[in-house]
């Protein structure tokens, strides 16, 4: 009796909610403030006998109750988020934190319960976490722009760069081929200064489409390289698949159609295309590649345009799976 005067009066004086409940989680006592948090009026007495799935969603309950047995064996005392019910049934969000009551001989006689109402913090934390997604969302964005081109939607100067750099060193150890197909619109100076800069643009659009339709291995990247130069990689790529890929490509973007009265090569927006394969074993950078694409461009262009030209065959090494690294 004397203890339990003792225990109402720490309640009264409480500005948290304190709940005391016996061995079986009925409530014995409840502080005021706990009336308050969870929507009872300061006269309610009917707390009493009532217990945990009067005050927790039913689908916390079970954790609830796990979390009280694990507090049986002695085990660890956190505190414990839950969604609380208040009496009008609405939901918020509270943290308990459960401790045992002992006589004098150290046996649990009664539990006792604090708890928080964490709404604010909780929403807080669901602020913070649409903020990270909103960073991470932006940050994709920034690294795909960063990594693409603007005009065509095609990879960019800097991830051709990245990409050949990788396939030329992953090729290297396994001994396959690399090929590499370079093209250049024929004329476009003078379709530019024709049918002025906009109409240039949304050429070099068709043909960035045409190659993206055309090129489709997983492994392929197809690239902006500058300008009016584009660049294809294709990866464990044989010399005659990289040259009938090249005609195809030449034959499509002439098949467009897109008319060019100032071209001396048909009447019609056509492309140069240099085409190169190698077995990287035997080179020193990725760089030697792209040259020896440039050089069969060169030879595309003298032998007078809309054309592929295919770079002289590279000596297969003897021992192709050999690395020299
Ligand atoms: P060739 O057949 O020898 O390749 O002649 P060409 O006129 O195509 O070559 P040149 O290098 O003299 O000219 C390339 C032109 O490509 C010049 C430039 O105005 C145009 N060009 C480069 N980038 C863009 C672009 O982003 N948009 C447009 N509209 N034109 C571009
Ligand atoms: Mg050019
Ligand atoms: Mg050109």
């Amino acid at each position: 009796m004397e203890s339990e005067e003792m225990y109402r009066s720490i309640l009264n004086a409480s500005p948290d909610d304190i709940t005391i409940t016996d061995l079986e989680g009925r409530i014995i006592m409840v502080s005021p403030a706990s009336k308050e948090m969870f929507g009872y009026a300061m006269d309610y007495e009917g707390f009493i006998g009532m217990g945990l799935v009067d005050f927790i969603v039913p689908e916390d309950l079970e954790r609830a109750q796990s979390n009280i047995r694990l507090m049986y064996q002695g085990g660890s005392q956190r505190p414990n988020e839950y969604r609380g019910i208040r009496q009008n049934q609405s939901i918020f969000d509270i943290e308990v934190n459960s401790g045992f009551i002992r006589n004098a001989s150290g046996q649990p006689t009664k539990m006792v319960f604090i708890v928080r109402d964490i709404t604010e913090r909780k929403a807080t934390e669901q602020k913070i976490q649409e903020l990270v997604q909103q960073l991470e969302i932006e940050k994709n964005t920034a690294q795909l722009n960063s990594m693409t081109d603007s005009l065509t939607g095609l990879a960019n100067r800097r991830y051709f760069d990245e990409a050949l750099r990788t396939e030329f060193h992953r090729l290297k150890r396994s001994g396959c081929t690399l090929s590499l197909i370079m093209l250049d619109i024929d004329h476009f100076k003078k379709f530019n200064d024709s049918y002025g800069h906009l109409a240039g643009d949304d050429c070099l659009r068709r043909i960035g489409a045409t190659l993206k339709a055309i090129v489709g291995r997983v492994p392929d990247v197809v690239a902006r390289y500058g300008g009016e130069e584009f660049v294809v990689i294709l990866p464990e790529t044989e010399d005659n698949g990289a040259a009938t890929l090249a005609e195809r490509i030449r034959k499509a973007i002439e098949m467009l159609a897109i008319p060019h009265a100032a071209s001396d090569t048909g009447g019609y927006v056509t492309v140069s295309l240099g085409v190169v394969t190698v077995y990287t074993t035997g080179l020193a950078s990725p760089e030697q590649v792209v040259a020896l694409a440039d050089e069969a461009l060169y030879c595309a262009k003298h032998g007078g345009r809309n054309r592929i030209a295919v770079a002289p065959n590279y000596e297969r090494p003897r021992t192709p799976l050999q690395i020299d690294e």
